[in-house]
């Protein structure tokens, strides 16, 4: 191992949109000795690792910005990929210059030295930084869930998951399957229906798809954003209020019908065969599965060279696909847009609290914490989208800042009371799964649907329940009684 470094006040995991609220909160309370480590060698998160062609953000742009670091100049309303990701490097500047990162840092493991009272963060290279406060901000979504299709090694073409494209796969020309219909697949099938020969797309389950007004923001717009900021706030008010009361449907189903009259006449407007449209149409509470917007999905699947196939896969051949019904699909490349794996958030990264109490162990059967930010017996650590604080309906940034917020005020919290540690209570994770499960019944994401929502067991293991001002108050409310300072 690697010689130790000095001690240093913080370590924040992840350069996602997480791990820079959270250097932007450190800046602001005046801590100055910290490091943020990420795996790769550029920022970004999600936004950095999704590069599938069509990837994009389906909360409008405007609101899906770090409220300190506003962008008059968002040139869509809803932004794409690359245009999101050059905004986060333009972001981290500041940081960069002042060379807060340690990229290619890949977190093995996470030990707390009770006697020291700091956390000993070692990578897969076995080097070793040490930290009084560690902020976990790796995100929920970042382990792509391949299949467990039979025959899924044997494939003899190219393949990739959508969250780890590979550019240097040529479609033009090609026969390609996408297997999956979730919010990434219908953001890809529609460019790669315009260069591949043939595309064949395996849905499992249908997914409610109401239209996606995207348009340009105009040149001008743009300029009276950046001159008048009232304007842009104001916009970015409407935008908030707009997805906070489509959350009040979500939470209370029969009152979505207004969400899911759209997406029928969506459906009907768009797909005129009926044998089509009826495949098309989801079985489920709209809101359960999260809502696919997209204007140009539905039109891509009815293109001559697109083929939907409903019957389920029996196994992957070096050829292509065997469906139950013995039909052989012949493939030259194949697509997994088959999401992510919330559960094997930890899957890579060890975490060891007091008494070398295992986060891996604790967290196998559900990932259960304090306000989705901390587990009673890992001090000093915190977590940003921790469990149950995803979003199914709103900007998921706004949570990043409840958060970074709130742990920037324990952080305030232990210098005013000159306190080494401070610690979840177990009463307040009990209080927090107690709320979460009692609020869980009876919204439209409990509807009966199958999704990385929820654990094998059915059990909701991503999403907060409730508003995402709700959050934020209970965060301001646990401060006082949900932590203990020692
Ligand atoms: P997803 O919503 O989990 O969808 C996965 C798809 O793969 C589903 O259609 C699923 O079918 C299918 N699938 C999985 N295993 C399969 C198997 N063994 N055989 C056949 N089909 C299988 O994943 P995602 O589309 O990547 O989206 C995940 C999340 O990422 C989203 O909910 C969202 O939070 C985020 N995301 C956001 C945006 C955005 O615009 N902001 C864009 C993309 C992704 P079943 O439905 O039958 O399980």
């Amino acid at each position: 191992m690697a010689g130790l470094n000095p001690v240093i006040d913080v370590l924040i995991i992840g350069a996602g949109f997480g791990g820079i609220a959270m250097a932007r909160e450190l800046d602001r309370l005046g801590i100055v000795d910290y490091l943020i480590v990420e795996k790769a060698d550029r920022v970004g998160g999600t936004w950095r690792d999704n590069t599938y062609p069509g990837a994009a953000c389906d909360v409008p742009s405007h609101l899906y910005s770090l409220s300190f670091a506003p962008n008059p100049h968002w040139s869509r309303l809803f932004p794409r990929q690359a245009e999101i990701h050059s905004h986060m490097q333009h972001l981290s500047a500041p940081w960069l210059a002042r060379n807060k990162f340690r990229f290619d840092w890949s977190v093995a493991s996470l030990r707390w030295q009770s006697a020291e009272r700091v956390w000993q963060v070692s990578n897969t290279r076995g080097e070793i930084i040490e930290a009084r406060i560690v902020v976990a901000a790796m995100g929920g979504l970042h382990v792509p869930n391949w299949p467990d299709i039979l025959g899924r090694e044997t494939f003899s073409g190219r393949h990739c998951h959508t969250a780890r494209w590979d550019h240097s796969i040529a479609f033009a020309g090609k026969r390609v399957g996408v297997i999956g219909t979730g919010t990434s697949a219908i953001q890809v099938v529609p460019e790669l229906a315009k260069v591949a020969a043939q595309l064949h797309v395996f849905q499992r389950t249908p997914v409610w798809v109401p239209p996606r007004p995207d348009v340009a923001i105009a040149a001008w717009l743009q300029r009276l954003f950046a001159w008048a900021p009232p304007l842009r706030l104001a916009f970015r008010a409407a935008l908030y209020l707009q997805l906070e009361m489509l959350s009040l449907t979500l939470l209370k189903p029969r009152s979505a019908f207004w969400v899911r009259w759209l997406a029928r006449r969506h459906l009907h407007q768009q797909v005129a065969d009926t044998t089509c449209r009826k495949a098309l149409q989801p079985d489920y509470p709209i809101g359960c599965k999260r809502i696919a917007l997209s204007s140009d999905y539905y039109p891509a699947l009815q293109q001559a060279n697109v083929h939907l196939d409903t019957t389920a896969i029996a196994a992957i051949e070096p050829e292509g696909l065997r469906l139950v019904d013995d039909r052989h699909v012949a493939l030259d490349v194949l697509i997994y847009a088959t999401g992510f794996r919330p559960m094997d958030v930890l899957a890579t990264v060890q975490i060891e609290g007091e008494g070398s109490a295992s986060l891996n162990r604790l967290w196998a059967d559900r990932p259960c914490s304090a306000n989705g930010v901390a587990v009673p017996g890992f001090p000093n650590l915190f977590f940003v989208l921790g469990p149950n604080t995803a979003l199914g309906h709103n900007s998921v940034l706004y949570m990043i800042e409840s958060q970074t917020g709130h742990i920037g005020t324990l952080l305030r919290d232990m210098r005013r009371r000159r306190c080494a540690e401070v610690e979840a209570e177990s009463a307040a994770m009990t209080r927090f799964m107690i709320d979460i499960d009692r609020a869980f019944p009876g919204t439209a994401w409990a509807g009966g649907c199958k999704s990385w929502y929820l654990d094998a067991k059915g059990r909701n293991i991503a999403l907060w329940v409730g508003l995402t001002l709700t959050y934020r108050w209970r965060l301001r409310r646990a401060r006082r009684r949900d932590y203990a300072f020692r």
